[in-house]
This record gives C-alpha cells, structure tokens and sequence, in this order.
C-alpha cells in the first residue's frame, strides 16, 4: 500500500474516523460543479483553531498531511486536550483540483502497489522534473515536459463528472493546455487559482494587460494569464470571487464573531517555510497591522519552525487569498511543506539512497511527524498570545 491517497481514498479514511472524536459537520459550501467542502470537529474547548490543507491542489501533501493529523487524533497516537481546545479541520478546501489531480496519478500509479513500487515512480517523477527545471534555466524551453509525458494518457475523459470533464475539455482545446498538465492542476475545476483569486493579486493587471505570463521552471509551458492549472486570478472578470474562497472566508468570520479564534494553520507545498507577517513593503490592504500583531505572528511561527527546522521568512506583501487570512485572522500561520521540488509527488518520496543529501532521505516520514509535533507544540503559544492580548 503507497502513501499517496487519492480523493476518494481521503473520503474512505474521513468517514471511517470515529465520529465521538471527531465529528462531521455540514459543509462550509460547495464548489462550482457541486462538490461539498467538508469540515470537522475536533474537542469542544472554548479556544477555537482552524487547520486546512489543499487550498492548491498539486500540493497534495498538505491534504495528506492534514489528514493523517486527523486520524492519529482519532486514534488516540496523539494528545490535544479537548476540552481546551475546538480544532476545526478542512482537510480538502479545493476539491475539484483534488479530484483533478489525483485522477491523472491514478492514471499511471495503481492504489494496490507496494509501498518500494510506488516510490519508484516518485522518485522517476522528481529526476523529470528535475531535468526539466536545469533544461529551462539552460535553454529556456518551454515545450513538453518529461513529467508531464508520463502522464499524457490523463486527459479530462479520464475524469468521472460529466459537467467537469466537458467544460475541462473544452478548456484545454480553448486554452491550448499542455498534454499531460492535469497532474500539474492547482486550480479549481473552473481553471481559476484560488490562492490567486483575490482582488489584490498582482496578476490582475497583467492578465488585463494581456501579457503572456508563464509558471517557472519545469512548469514553464503553462500559462498563468489563462484559466488552466495555475495562477489564473479569475474566471471571467476582475473581483469574481470563487465559490471555495467566499466559503473559507464566511467560515473564518463566523468563528471569528462566535467564539475565541486563537490561531489557523494553512497548508501548502513545497518550500520548508513558515511564513509570518513581517514589515510590510506596501500598505495591509485589509488590516493596520501593529508590531504587536507582527509579533504574536512571528512567535508562534518561531516556535513551529524550531519544531520542524523550516526557514521563517516574513510576508510582506498581500497579494494572495492566504495573505489576507492571515492578516484578518491573527494568529495564522502558513506552512509549506517539504522541501524538494516538483509537486504533486515528490513530496511522498520517503527514500534512503546511498549518498544522498540529508534533506533528500525519509522526506514524508520528516513531513508528517515534525510537523504533527510543531502543531501540538505552537498549540499552547497561540493560547497565550490570545490570553495575552484579552488581558489588556
Ligand atoms: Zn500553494
């Protein structure tokens, strides 16, 4: 058995969790073509947290990160105290680029593979795009890909939604997407970049513009100006706001005015990177941030990256979605997991090859473990920050 999960796989684990753990609740909305973003509860404590993964969804670590976190609380492998805490969790905040993109592995990497089989292709999968990155800086072209090629037979007839697969179709006749580039899919099923589909993103001029803008390196043939896998601001006009986005940020306000939000964890990939609110290099367009708030932010944030050895970095400007959740909503936190290139597989690479690089062994097992310690150990550092703050 691999450890890759596909979107159904996810769904068959979520719905096995023991719901006098952890509790389902209705959705927080549903996406353009109808699928439901799902929530769930954990604990019933007065301090409330919200943890969600797949916002992009080739990242598909931080879905599997989010929910294999979930299951190790089930099942009692770990300890959050639940009668302190509330943990909210949206383990699949994308879904139809979840069902996108793991559709097209499915195409190539079989569910009932062994566990050496499977790593295999991953590690196929990262040298490909390894080299197509080092073709890029060297010749600059931007033409087939190796991973991409190994997943030519993806197609959007592959997918089982006949709404989706039709509009996907047309898309990529239309958009003259690259074969092969559902396994590179970000966006939604719509073709619009969720973390991009923010009324301050600075692609929006440039899309206006109609400048050609390309993705880098071993992406470097897909277009970030058009609807397609990644990077596409809107569907159709500047400040259309996207059924998945307008879901997250009515549920973060609701938390927020109902009960004590003490702090949120958005997950991405790849970078080894926490990001905090550092000293802005144009004004917060949602929020005056004070040092205060730039302080609470990078403490828990110090915290995690001691847990995990990822790289703090400051968030200067807030030109995404996520940027603005974490200035609307302190203390939030933004993770990018794992640190080797070329979603969405590499990241489940969990090899010990001879001579590698330290960075380059046991890179899922690292991703999961240290970062399931960081959750629990910043935990208590947002607490205080909020109790902090609520006694002046
Ligand atoms: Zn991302």
């Amino acid at each position: 058995m691999g450890k890759i999960l596909d979107y159904k796989q996810m769904n068959e684990i979520l719905d096995g969790l023991d719901s006098q753990v952890i509790k389902k609740e209705k959705p927080i909305g549903y996406t353009y073509f109808g699928y439901p973003i799902d929530h769930y509860v954990y604990g019933h404590g007065d301090y409330h947290v919200i943890i969600t993964g797949g916002t992009h969804s080739s990242e598909l670590i931080s879905n599997v990160f989010v929910i294999r976190f979930m299951e190790k609380l089930c099942n009692r492998e770990i300890d959050i105290d639940e009668n302190l805490y509330t943990i909210h969790f949206i383990p699949i905040v994308n879904p139809e680029g979840t069902i996108i993109v793991t559709s097209a592995i499915r195409s190539l990497i079989p569910r009932d593979i062994s566990d050496e089989e499977e790593q295999t292709y991953l590690l196929t999968y990262y040298r490909n795009s390894y080299i197509e990155g080092e073709y890029a800086n060297k010749y600059r072209d931007n033409d087939y890909k190796l991973q991409q090629m190994m997943f030519r037979h993806a197609t959007p007839n592959i997918l089982e939604n006949e709404k989706m697969k039709d509009y996907l179709n047309k898309l990529f006749k239309e958009n003259n997407l690259p074969v092969g580039c559902m396994i590179n899919w970000s966006s939604n099923g719509r073709g619009v970049d969720l973390n991009s589909n923010i009324e301050t993103s600075s692609l929006i001029d440039r899309v206006e513009s109609g400048e050609e803008i390309y993705a880098d390196l071993h992406l470097n043939n897909i277009r970030r100006n058009k609807l397609g896998p990644l990077g596409c601001p809107y569907f159709s006009k500047k400040g259309e706001i996207e059924k998945e986005n307008e879901a997250l940020l009515n549920f973060y306000n609701e938390i927020k005015e109902n009960y004590n939000l003490i702090g949120s964890f958005i997950y991405h990939s790849c970078g080894n990177i926490v990001y905090y609110l550092g000293k802005d290099k144009e004004d917060n367009p949602w929020v005056n941030l004070t040092e205060e708030m730039r302080k609470d932010n990078y403490d828990a944030a110090n915290v995690y990256a001691d847990e995990t050895g990822y790289k703090l970095d400051e968030m200067e400007i807030y030109t995404t979605m996520d940027s603005k959740l974490k200035s609307l909503f302190p203390v939030t936190l933004l993770v990018e997991l794992g640190g080797v290139r070329a979603t969405p597989l590499s990241q489940f690479m969990n090899l010990d090859l001879d001579g590698s690089a330290e960075d380059f062994k046991w890179i899922y097992s690292k991703i999961i473990d240290s970062n399931t310690e960081a959750i629990i150990k910043t935990l208590p550092v947002m607490l205080k920050i909020f109790g902090n703050k609520r006694q002046k």
